[in-house]
């Protein structure tokens, strides 16, 4: 249960926090955030996932609400707060509350900042990762700037939704030229034959998820190939093993893709 929101300042039980209807978040999606897990009380990778939020500020322009360490204290009170051990924080910025225009509002416009912390049950994502998820492929209709981390998720929502409703857990998204971008909330990754990691290099396609730099650093560690570049549905589904990353899956394995099973249809050893 979240029981207290952090909205501009304040720590506001979670009935009593809100944001203006004016917010630029709420008109435009003129917002980014960030998803942190939180592992045994305490925040997972913060200094990558802080590093992210400030580019993503800065490439839409939205002036830094506040400096690390005061991140760090809202970060941690949210969590204590609402006594987190193992779940998420949540952090989202908008350009502020200023009339409904398409132009930026003048630069001393204040951002909206809201951090919240949930639990999550790590029994239930064990259990999801010990059996595998299905994924379906949906046409990327997101736009060009994918490696910003913006609140604009209605392409996200819609494949996700559909997913489900299909049966399957997740969805991926699918370029113009048939290669794999990402997933609705996560990096894709496939394992070949020669049990090299296979997936898609950075560029503004995707998320640079910190699961994933986390992960291509452990790989350096452990000596496993990997190659970064882009994969098509049907080279996914007669791969070994195909997984995802993100911060609150981890490494989720795929087991199946558009119904097809991927290798043997359950998790694979190296995922
Ligand atoms: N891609 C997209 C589209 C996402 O929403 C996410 C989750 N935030 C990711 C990738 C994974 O990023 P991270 O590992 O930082 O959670």
């Amino acid at each position: 249960m979240t029981r207290i929101i952090y909205v501009n300042g304040r720590y506001l039980p979670y009935s009593e926090a809100a944001i203006h209807p004016e917010d630029r978040g709420n008109q435009f999606a003129d917002a980014v955030y960030e998803v942190c897990e939180v592992r045994e009380g305490r925040l997972t990778d913060e200094t990558r996932h802080m590093t992210r939020l400030e580019r993503s500020l800065g490439e839409l322009g939205i002036p830094l609400p506040m400096s690390r360490a005061a991140w760090g204290r809202v970060l941690r009170e949210t969590i204590r707060r609402n006594r987190v051990r193992h779940g998420l924080v949540y952090l989202q910025v908008s350009r502020g509350v200023a009339r409904r225009d398409f132009y930026f509002p003048s630069p001393d416009t204040l951002p909206t900042v809201i951090c919240l912390a949930r639990r999550l049950s790590a029994s239930k994502s064990e259990a999801l990762a010990a059996k595998g998820i299905a994924v379906v492929s949906t046409p990327d209709v997101r736009w060009a700037r994918c490696d910003i981390k913006t609140v604009m998720l209605l392409p996200a929502t819609m494949a996700k939704q559909r997913a489900k409703e299909s049966g399957a857990n997740d969805a991926w998204f699918v370029d113009d030229e048939g290669f794999v971008t990402e997933g609705g909330s996560a990096n894709a990754w496939i394992i070949d034959r020669e049990g090299r990691l296979i997936t898609r290099a950075l560029d503004q396609s995707i998320l640079p998820g910190i699961t994933r730099s986390v992960l291509l650093d452990l790989l350096k560690r452990e000596g496993i190939t990997l190659i970064e570049r882009p994969f098509t549905i049907p080279e996914a589904q007669a791969a070994r093993e195909a997984f995802i990353t993100s911060a609150t899956s981890l490494v989720m394995p795929v087991i199946s893709i558009d119904g097809k099973p991927v290798g043997n249809g359950a998790p694979g050893l190296i995922a």
